[in-house]
């Protein structure tokens, strides 16, 4: 999503002021049962109005009902798996839990996350205390039918990475979660990538390796069709591992080492070079799709949850 990190920040001020599903003082607990499903137990609670549940890695926050929480929850799990699967990562267990607030409606995602998150449908949230996540959490907004597919990817994926790196370098954090949104998502990143080409704004790979922030408002679609693009790039000259073997060595060793000792590049220059010409050769590198199609149970048929 865009504006990720800020959103979190906005997140944390924002929650102060509203109720929190985990820390209701109130907190009762009308029921619990457990599940055996496909992916392991899910136990059902409640608290206050919110039906939770809880499976190995994530405890889902629903308003609507336990059927939405477990279902939701038991999608997770499958979709925490595939998601590392694609990314090259092996996660160990969560703990604490990865919360998912299931919002009812805009206004209330909103309130949670913030005004910069209105046209988002998800946003990602870790805290550290030291070197250990002592929070995962990602709102989403439960209204929008296709949350499931089209928007938890993305988060895990954040979510995911932060297991791995302390510091995620930003483009291949968002580079690599782009690469998990809808088909239609992505073709809109490829369109202002390549407006922004056409303009002369694109920023040199060095300056994009090295952000540390994300850029002003106006420079979120260029900064995001880029760096899905870079990484896009170094997936077809290697493998995830790879990939996140570089956004690691690049902050130890400088990007120009990186790329000579993960890819056999010479430096920053050849890989600007090898990715300008794929920008010139649109059809060389077409956009493709990651589908979760290949469980035993298509990820879909847990979209279709109340
Ligand atoms: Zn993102």
């Amino acid at each position: 999503m865009y504006g990720n990190r800020t959103l979190a920040l906005l997140a944390l001020a924002a929650l102060a002021g509203f109720y929190s599903p985990i820390n209701a003082a109130a907190a009762e607990v009308a029921a619990k049962v457990a599940t055996d499903s496909a992916t392991g137990v899910v136990s059902l609670t409640r608290k206050g109005a919110w039906h939770l549940a809880e499976s190995s890695n994530f405890q889902v926050c629903s308003l609507r009902g336990a059927k939405e929480a477990q279902d939701v929850a038991v999608g997770c799990e499958r979709l925490r798996n595939e998601v590392a699967t694609l990314c090259g990562l092996q996660p160990g267990h969560w703990s604490p839990r990865c919360q998912i607030v299931l919002h009812v409606d805009a206004k209330s995602y909103v309130a949670t996350v913030g005004h910069a998150g209105a046209a988002t449908a998800a946003s990602a949230l870790t805290q550290r205390s030291g070197a250990r996540i002592n929070r995962r959490k990602i709102d989403v907004r439960g209204d929008v039918s296709d949350y499931l597919t089209s928007a938890l990817p993305h988060e895990l994926c954040h979510v995911l990475l932060a297991d791995r790196f302390a510091d995620v370098p930003l483009w291949c954090d968002e580079g690599l979660a782009l690469l998990l949104d809808p088909l239609d998502k992505q073709q809109l990143h490829e369109r202002d990538l390549r407006s922004g080409d056409q303009r002369g704004e694109l920023m040199p790979i060095n300056e994009l390796f090295g952000l540390q922030r994300y850029p002003a408002a106006e420079r979120w679609g260029l900064f995001y069709g880029q760096s899905a693009s870079i990484v896009r790039c170094l997936l077809q000259r290697g493998t995830p591992q790879q990939l996140l073997a570089f956004a690691k060595a690049q902050r130890s060793l400088g990007t120009n080492k990186a790329l000579r000792e993960v890819y056999g590049l010479s430096g920053v220059a050849e890989l600007d070079r090898h990715w300008r010409s794929r920008l010139a050769s649109p059809s060389d590198a077409p956009l493709t799709l990651v589908t979760f199609a290949a469980s035993p149970t298509p990820f879909s048929a847990v979209a279709e949850a109340p």
